[in-house]
């Protein structure tokens, strides 16, 4: 009896495993809600570990090749240092989000992770170094521990609950019927959109990537919400190379530097003082969006 049970535990033990690590490879891509194109060089290495400075060098991309969508871009993000996309809708700063989590590889050019071409790496190590937090969170059927665990299969009930409190999820995971076994269903739509990307930034918590990709959400959250969304935020940028694309005045005037980009070029580059100081097209955009105090907004 027990022999006759034991391969079918072992089966389904095996589905649980299976399906964890393809959600999880799945969830860089499904994130983004593109296809998976990409296929990993049989001669691929492992990223080494550095403190996490990105690099673009002379990036060209086309995703078809009608139009050209970045055009020869050149630029450092710091180590450990928040840097924010701003310009216009269809600029391009979400493709340069895409080339650097690799969903794309540059036509020409290249990307850099503490000097080492992405495009080199093991998906496994790239994945290991990046966190991804965009509009809309994954979630999948399961219960909200699991859900979250999804980001570090192996981490303990504690140290879920400790990402879930650092992102402000606790509060509200532990209001829901049956706490962290709560199930979720294939879209969590009995969370508020606060709630979904709160528990994304537990899973980015969880990840402890050196670097954090972030795409703020335009939609407006409600008020309690977005006061924890940006808490949550602060707290875990701190000390990690954060690439931003801010639509939030607060984020656009803490980073440490403001990239402009229209039409795939970074026309403007330096911190928000010196960015203001040259008067050109990030000043425009700070007069006509922030001047009544306004949040930018946009793609
Ligand atoms: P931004 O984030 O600054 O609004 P995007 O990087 O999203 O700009 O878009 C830059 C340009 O690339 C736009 O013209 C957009 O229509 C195009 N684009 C974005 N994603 C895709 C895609 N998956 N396939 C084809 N074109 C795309
Ligand atoms: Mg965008």
């Amino acid at each position: 009896f027990l022999m006759a049970y034991e391969p079918a535990k072992r089966l389904s033990r095996m589905r649980v495993i299976i399906e964890s690590s393809m959600v999880g490879i799945k969830m860089m891509y499904d994130l983004l809600d593109q296809p998976m194109t990409m296929v990993e060089d049989p001669a691929a290495v492992q990223l080494k570990d550095g403190p996490g400075a990105v690099r673009l060098e002379d990036v060209h991309f086309a995703y078809n090749e009608q139009t050209a969508v970045v055009n020869g871009v050149t630029a450092d993000f710091p180590a450990g240092k928040t840097t924010a996309l701003v310009g216009p809708s269809g600029g391009g700063k979400s493709t340069l989000l895409n080339l650097i989590l690799r969903l794309y590889d540059p036509d020409t050019g290249r990307v850099l992770i503490d000097g080492q071409d992405i495009a080199k790496a093991t998906f496994a190590s790239l994945r290991s170094k990046i966190a991804f937090v965009g509009q809309d969170t994954f979630l999948f059927s399961a219960t909200v521990m699991d859900n979250l665990r999804l980001a570090r299969p192996d981490a303990t009930e504690d140290e879920v609950i400790e990402a879930a409190k650092i992102a402000h999820a606790h509060e509200f995971i532990e209001k829901l019927p049956n706490g962290y076994q709560t199930q979720i269903g294939e879209n969590g739509s009995f969370l508020s959109g606060g709630q979904r990307q709160r528990l994304s930034i537990a899973r980015a918590v969880l990840r402890r990537a050196p670097i954090l990709l972030l795409d703020e959400a335009t939609s407006a959250l409600d008020s309690h919400s977005e006061v924890l969304v940006r808490d949550a935020l602060a707290r875990i940028t701190e000390g990690v190379t954060t690439i931003v694309i801010a639509h939030r005045l607060s984020t656009v005037m803490n980073a440490d530097c403001i990239c402009y980009v229209e039409a795939g070029q970074i026309l403007e580059q330096g911190s928000v003082e010196e960015l203001l100081a040259r008067g050109g097209r990030f000043k425009a955009l700070h007069d006509v969006q922030f001047g009544g105090g306004q949040a930018m907004t946009g793609s």
